[in-house]
């Protein structure tokens, strides 16, 4: 599906309770048509299934979720609409890798060799887990991401397990406008190094932009975005 980006000023002033799923995903689908179509996931986080489902409907595809337990109970609970592709996008605790690796399709924010070994392992037999790297883009202000100098290094020993397909990075940025526009740009570099320095072909994914910045992501080369507060509103439980 094609999607599209909306200025968020407009948003701001929207009562987004109010307004259906339908039609905040209209208005996210009315004008990217200036840039490459990125991948649009949804990240339904404290989002129940049933609202999952309404977006299902409408269309989306790629969900994020970031609490192992909440995405293993929506999962279940949408066993039934089999083409959902399923990105787990949080912090990733190493008791958790071998259901993460087995019940996602995507993995973004592998920040540690241990992880990926660990991921790998749990993956065998299966058809290989799409693999991102976080990179901690904005210095100490957000938790979790290796370091942009350590890229190189760790996307060359995920490339080298058999069980992990590394498809590219991952990222938040900085809050503040300025920064985010350094941080964005400091990612555009790292990944088209990655895509010219690594022997691998599958480096096809920058994922970055959340609903406060997307707009600016793609202008730096974001191939996927991922949309939580903008498609389903504020979030109020801290999970499911
Ligand atoms: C929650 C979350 C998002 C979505 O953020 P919104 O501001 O709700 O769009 C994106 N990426 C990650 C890693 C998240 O945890």
């Amino acid at each position: 599906m094609s999607v599209t980006i909306v200025d968020l000023g407009h948003f701001a002033q929207v009562n987004q309770r109010s307004m259906p799923l339908a039609e905040r995903l209209a208005q996210v689908q009315h004008d990217l048509a200036d840039y490459p179509p990125p991948r649009l996931t949804a990240v339904s986080k404290q989002v129940p299934a049933e609202d999952l489902r309404r977006a299902h409907a409408l269309g989306l595809r790629h969900f994020g979720e970031n609490y192992l337990q909440e995405a293993l109970r929506k999962q279940a609970a949408l066993n039934d609409l089999n083409d959902i592709v399923w990105h787990f996008i949080g912090r990733i605790q190493r008791n958790k890798t071998k259901n993460i690796a087995r019940y996602f399709t995507w993995v973004e924010g592998v920040d540690h060799l241990l992880i990926a070994e660990r991921l790998n392992t749990a993956r065998a037999g299966m058809p290989p887990l799409n693999v991102l790297i976080e990179v901690a883009i904005s210095g100490e202000a957000r938790k979790g991401g290796c370091l942009p100098e350590q890229v190189p290094e760790l996307a060359l020993a995920i490339s080298r397990l058999p069980h992990l397909r590394l498809r590219g990075l991952m990222a938040l940025v900085s809050p503040d406008r300025q920064q985010a526009n350094t941080d964005f740009r400091r990612m555009a570099v790292l990944f088209s190094t990655l895509q010219h320095t690594l022997p691998h072909p599958a480096i096809d994914t920058l994922s970055m932009g959340t609903s406060a910045d997307y707009l600016q992501a793609l202008e730096h080369g974001a191939t996927e975005i991922r949309l939580g507060t903008l498609l389903f509103g504020h979030r109020t439980r801290e999970s499911l």
